[in-house]
């Protein structure tokens, strides 16, 4: 029996109005989707637990494993809300944002972060919608901002406004964001994302609120800010994952930089042992229609070629027509993205040096894995620190990753070519529990008699970091 390598790159579905009905959302979580995206930037905190709750049931009853992000809103600033919902603006119309405004209407909106008035100045521009429509602003006072369209377009409630070349003062976590924290652990996220931070010290900030709150998340720094590409390396070690949100970072850089800029987060992302979600805009059309443009096929794909973790639905699955059609497309064109590109290590991973045992077991496994055409990596891990380590240089070889604890399996569901299967650890001896650890390969149809797969496992059993041990077996011959 010919058993296909299971899909390498992960997709990460935002949900919303559109994935919120319960057999719609099934038919997501089975069509592939690894982590949901609860935006905070829109709902309140009743509405988020609920789905998260639904999502869970929903994953558990069909027996896989999801992943929940919370996507803070930070200080995006947004539009308020329309008398209409949204208005439609032509080029030469004049608009005023205005801190006073409850309900918008053709000639104004309010604004939910008033000190943009003190941010702006005659002549700056001013892009809403992610750069989609564009305004000058004329006159500042202090409670209104006076603008001519220069770009028409629909703005409809709580589009995001941007600053051409930065510099907004916001700080990267609002009051707002701080109570969502506590949303965010108190429904267990299992990452939580933190927008526009512009240094390290703003990811600390979030990381230390999110543990007092007695969250374990992993924190996510959303890359979207002029200023965060200068600080990209200490950003990425006060992290442990990276999101190329490229709606807000092309605003900020200029769209053109955007795709070297991709690359370059993502190759630097696996040299210091972090993830990557590369995001937005990814099959923008299917929000709209049933199949995507080759533009888009080739987007998701050259992202996974880049070697990102993720890629991000955004509006396609939270607010279009066909969400669970665009997961099929884009689980289409990873699983042929993938597999398209012959893996050869390069002279660098053999320099490589490692200060680590469980890293340096890692490495080693991966060697084998390379040299010996292994059908799988086993690893029996508890908090998955050396399924990290393993997937973050390209084996091709899928990494099967053992744990017993449910929060290690979903954080697991984001690295790229991590295969988190849930396992008690029964025996307290290795050789036993190696042996359970082949059965249940065997049982879920991964592995077959004859196979050759690679094992590693930390002596004692049960100590989290202490991965110690390699074992190249052929399955059901090795006693
Ligand atoms: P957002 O972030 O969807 O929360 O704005 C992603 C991006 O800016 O690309
Ligand atoms: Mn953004």
């Amino acid at each position: 029996m010919f058993t296909p390598a299971p899909r390498a790159t992960k997709i990460v579905a935002t949900l919303g109005p559109a994935s919120s009905d319960p057999a719609v959302l099934e038919r997501m979580l089975r069509a592939g989707v690894d982590v949901v995206r609860v935006n905070f930037s829109h709902g309140t905190a009743d509405e988020h637990t609920r789905i998260v709750n639904l999502v869970r049931e929903t994953a558990q009853r069909i027996g896989r494993g999801v992943g929940v992000l919370a996507d803070l809103q930070g200080p995006k600033i947004r539009v308020g809300k329309f008398a209409d919902g949204k208005v439609e603006l032509v080029d030469g119309d004049r608009f005023t944002f205005d801190i006073d405004c409850e309900l918008g209407d053709q000639g104004r909106v309010g604004l939910d972060y008033p000190e943009l008035v003190n941010d702006v100045k005659a002549g700056d521009t001013l892009l809403l919608n992610d750069g989609r429509m564009m305004m000058k602003v004329d006159r500042v006072t202090a409670t209104t901002i006076e603008c001519t369209v220069t770009q028409g377009g629909t703005l409809s409630n709580r589009k995001g406004i941007n600053r051409q070349g930065g510099g907004l003062s916001a700080p990267a976590l609002t009051s707002k964001d701080m109570e969502d924290i506590k949303t965010a652990v108190a429904f267990k996220a299992d990452f939580i994302a933190v927008s526009f931070p512009k240094n390290a010290a703003d990811m600390y900030m979030a990381r230390e609120l999110v543990r007092a709150a007695g969250g374990k998340a992993l924190m996510i720094a959303k890359i979207e800010r002029y200023e965060a590409i200068g600080n990209l390396e200490e950003i990425l070690k006060a992290s442990d994952c990276i999101m190329v949100a490229r709606g807000d970072l092309a605003v900020e850089v200029g769209d053109a930089a955007v795709p070297a800029l991709q690359k370059r987060m993502i190759r630097m992302a696996k040299e210091l042992n972090r993830v990557t979600i590369t995001a937005t805009q990814m099959m923008e059309s299917m929000i709209e229609a049933p199949v995507p443009t080759r533009a888009e096929v080739s987007d998701v794909a050259n992202a996974v070629l880049d070697g990102t973790d993720a890629v991000m639905l955004s509006a396609e699955t939270a607010a279009g027509k066909y969400p669970v059609e665009t997961i099929e497309a884009m689980a289409r064109v990873c699983v042929e993205a993938d597999r398209s590109e012959i893996v050869s290590f390069d002279a660098a991973f053999l320099h490589r040096t490692f200060s680590r045992i469980d890293q340096s077991i890692a490495m080693s496994a991966l060697f084998v894995a390379h040299h010996m055409k292994v059908k799988a990596v086993v690893s029996l891990t508890e908090s998955g620190s050396t399924a990290l380590w393993m997937s973050r240089l390209d084996s091709g070889v899928p990494i099967y990753a053992l744990t017993p604890l449910e929060s290690s399996r979903r954080r697991m569901c984001l690295y790229r070519e991590v295969h988190p299967l849930l396992m008690n650890y029964h025996a307290q001896e290795r050789e036993a529990l190696l042996l359970e650890a082949e059965q249940k390969l065997l049982e879920a149809g991964i592995v077959e008699k004859g196979d050759l797969i690679v094992l590693t496992i930390g002596e004692p059993i049960g100590k989290s970091g202490g991965t110690n041990t390699l074992k190249i077996v052929r399955v059901g011959e090795h006693h």
